[in-house]
């Protein structure tokens, strides 16, 4: 039961960072200040903003008050989500007689409050919720309205620039910065947690001459499709796939040993060289991809070496690979007369 409660949070945590770029392993001071301003301008005591995940709403930042996981219910913050309309209790004995386990606030003593959604980019849909409560029944007047409004509005900006830095707009996948950022993160994790961690590098083969022949947009879209598709075979929590450099790839793959992650590296080699894209430089033949990749399997493996030890491990792996006539996956942990005869050597 604890390891499922703690698989859970580990899920939402990896999905609110990735999703929404808030790191809830670190107060965030940024939105807290929002959230200050907000309930100051409102004379309000507590503030908080929650947002959605699946079917969960995830506190991410209070002010004067901690806020709460609330699982989807008829409560009214699930009520602004679903309309995508604010909601404003003027009195909560007008709402309903034990309403204060209605929110998603830790504390008893909420009277009154304003729950607001706050939208993704475009007004698409509603990502969370941004509340403000008091203890004493009061009406929001429309200048108090406009401050609570005027807080969604920067939230939604800030929401959005930071999906915006984590992400390379090219290929939509994680951007170098937010890689090297999330693999020390996963390093430390899996340090604690004694578990193993894999990472791979992906180059596209020959994909100089596939430019100089088919044109750079041609290239481009080339690299989505390969990106997308690694990103969609790479699903599990803590999966993250980036772009790590021109026609280069890196992948972290958490709780994953050696041998699992080359098989599916394999796979993910086998997928591209299947996608048949015609390589106009020779003779059509497919796009391939080379992988490298390594592996800290062992607590002994984790506690002797870092994260730049393994990647430069499945840098050279990555090298051999392409020695070895591309198209194929080698570990960094076998040795030279191994690679001949690995996976993919076809
Ligand atoms: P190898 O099999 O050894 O990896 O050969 P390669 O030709 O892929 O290697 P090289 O590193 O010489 O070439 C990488 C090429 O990737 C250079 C450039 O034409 C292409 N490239 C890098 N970034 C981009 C990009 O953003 N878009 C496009 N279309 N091409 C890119
Ligand atoms: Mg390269
Ligand atoms: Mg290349």
């Amino acid at each position: 039961m604890e390891n499922l409660i703690e698989s859970v949070q580990e899920l939402i945590r990896h999905e609110v960072n990735d999703v929404h770029g808030i790191n809830l392993d670190e107060v965030d001071y940024s939105l807290q200040r929002v959230l200050g301003l907000v309930a100051g301008g409102t004379a309000c005591k507590w503030a908080w903003l929650s947002m959605v995940v699946g079917d969960r709403l995830v506190p991410v930042a209070a002010h004067g008050c901690a806020s709460e996981l609330r699982e989807r219910s008829s409560s009214p913050e699930w009520a602004v989500i679903d309309s995508g309309e604010p909601i404003r209790v003027h009195d909560l004995d007008d709402l309903d007689d034990n309403g204060n386990s209605l929110f998603s606030v830790q504390t008893r003593d909420v009277c009154s409050a304003a729950i607001y959604p706050v939208f993704s980019g475009h007004q698409e849909k509603t990502i969370g919720v941004l509340a403000v409560a008091h203890d004493r029944p009061r009406t929001f007047p429309r200048m108090q309205q406009r401050v609570i409004h005027d807080g969604v509005r920067v939230i939604e900006d800030m929401l959005a620039l930071r999906r915006d830095s984590i992400r390379d707009p090219l290929t939509g996948c994680f951007n170098r910065r937010h890689f090297d950022r999330q693999l020390v993160n996963e390093w430390r994790r899996a340090n604690r947690n004694h578990l193993p961690l894999s990472y791979a590098i992906i180059d596209v083969d020959h994909f100089k001459p596939f430019n100089d022949t088919a044109g750079h947009s041609e290239g481009d879209q080339v690299l989505r499709r390969i990106g997308g598709a690694l990103s969609a075979r790479t699903r599990r929590a803590g999966d993250l796939v980036c772009r790590y450099g021109g026609e280069e790839f890196s992948v972290i793959l958490p709780n994953t040993p050696g041998d699992a992650a080359v098989m599916l590296m394999d796979e993910f080699r086998r997928a591209v060289q299947e996608m048949g894209i015609p390589h106009p430089a020779f003779d059509s033949s497919p796009v391939t991809i080379s992988v490298g990749v390594s592996s800290a399997s062992s607590f002994e493996d984790v506690m002797n070496n870092d994260t730049q030890f393994y990647m430069n491990e499945a840098d050279q792996a990555l090298y051999r690979a392409k020695q070895a006539g591309r198209n194929r996956v080698v570990a960094a942990w076998l040795d030279e007369s191994d690679v001949q005869t690995m996976v993919g050597a076809s």
